[in-house]
């Protein structure tokens, strides 16, 4: 497999770079799936399915084993970010103010490079269905379009597999962990409305201000006193708008965050809390408060026999040595967490090296990790589907 594999790595080196030049954002990534579509073809898939979820691509490939009729998924992500790209690449961005800083130009590569060798060999038994889903950036729901679209139950789906690349881990390491991996991300909105009035008259005022700043403050104690002290929650105020002029009390004010949690009741609890903080707190000055609040993204939670198998199949490939089965829960969020809402599944950490930090300005995914996505998915393949 290893050799055959670094036999297609020249292609796939070649995809990656086409990809990054051409990023794309959200669901608008007809180009990108146009071409992953026509290399799927090429390859001979039993079948590729456009315009899943808008842009999404299926790719299916039956193996041409007997042992089984198992169907596994293998998820890959097509969008870029928002970023002006700072890198001086020969293949960097052609495209003003987008670049591929998350490496999803990598990961769709390795998807491909694995198609390509799956599509090739046949040596499993089952049907492997290749996810390359649009939208997975800023809570866009790509992987819930896809799913809303059918995806689980219209390719028989049983399990599914999602890989990321992560900076500061070595290229050929890997890093899981079963349960949560990464974290729920939900945004609020808490609009207050007080009573405006003439700066130099307060008592004839409510002081929107005043309510906005007490309510920051009273969020605090939602993560310091209300959650286990043992569970992982942040919950960050980033925007505050009141005011216009400096003479005058706001009548209305807006604050706005986010909130990251490792589990669906710390989300639920986080928002209840959130509510009673921000009313209460309002209504104690005399104002109001409007809370909005949207569960944009779940926690992210391996299945503990998907994990296992697919930490497995990585120490197959590089050594036990080099697979971290324990890795603390990262608080950033990824949709592919919608998917192990619907299917036993995991998520796995592909070492990226010594790069920048995704969605920086300079981050570029390492090419030197193409060879071990590809051979990471033909390796759960085969874990998976003996044939
Ligand atoms: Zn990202
Ligand atoms: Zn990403």
């Amino acid at each position: 497999m290893l050799e055959r594999i670094s036999e297609l790595l020249p292609d796939v080196i070649s995809w990656r770079h086409h990809l990054h030049e051409n990023p794309e954002l959200e669901f608008d990534v007809q180009n990108t799936a146009a071409f992953v579509a026509q290399r799927l073809r090429e390859f001979g898939c039993d079948d590729v399915i456009e315009g899943l979820g808008r842009t999404g691509v299926v790719g299916i490939i039956k193996g041409r084993g007997t042992a089984g009729s198992r169907t596994v998924g293998l998820r890959a992500d097509m969008d870029a970010l928002p970023i002006t790209e700072q890198t001086n690449l020969p293949y960097r961005s052609r495209v003003p103010g987008l670049m591929h800083a998350c490496g999803h130009d990598g990961h769709s590569s390795m998807l491909l490079g694995a198609a390509r060798y799956l599509a090739e060999v046949r040596d499993f038994s089952g049907t492997v269905i290749l996810v390359f889903q649009p939208a997975e950036e800023g809570g866009a729901g790509g992987a819930r379009a896809m799913i809303d679209d059918g995806l689980m139950k219209r390719f028989g789906i049983d399990e599914i597999y999602g890989m990321h690349n992560w900076p500061g881990i070595p290229v050929g390491s890997f890093a899981i962990r079963t349960g949560s991996i990464m974290a729920a991300f939900d945004s609020f909105t808490i609009e207050i409305e007080g009573k405006g009035g003439h700066a130099a008259t307060p008592d004839k005022a409510v002081d929107t201000v005043v309510v906005l700043a007490a309510i920051v403050n009273a969020l605090q104690t939602i993560v310091a006193r209300n959650v286990d002290p043992r569970d992982a929650v942040v919950i960050s105020a980033c925007q505050i708008h009141a005011g216009e002029a400096d003479n005058v009390i706001p009548q209305f004010g807006r604050l706005s965050g986010s909130v990251r949690t490792l589990t669906a009741a710390a989300s639920k609890f986080c928002e209840g809390r959130m509510r009673m903080i921000a009313e209460a707190t309002a209504h104690s000055y005399g104002a109001r408060a409007m809370v909005t609040y949207r569960h944009t993204i779940p926690a992210m939670v391996n299945e503990a026999g998907c994990s296992g198998y697919f930490a497995e199949a990585a120490a197959q490939l590089v050594g036990e040595e080099h697979v971290d089965t324990n890795i603390a829960p990262q608080m950033g969020s990824e949709d592919f967490a919608e998917f192990l809402l619907e299917r036993p599944g995991a998520f796995i950490l592909i070492g990226n090296g010594d790069s920048e930090s995704l969605h920086h300005p300079a981050y570029n995914f390492n090419d030197d990790v193409l060879p071990f996505g590809m051979s990471l998915w033909s390796e759960i393949v085969r874990n998976r589907l003996p044939g």
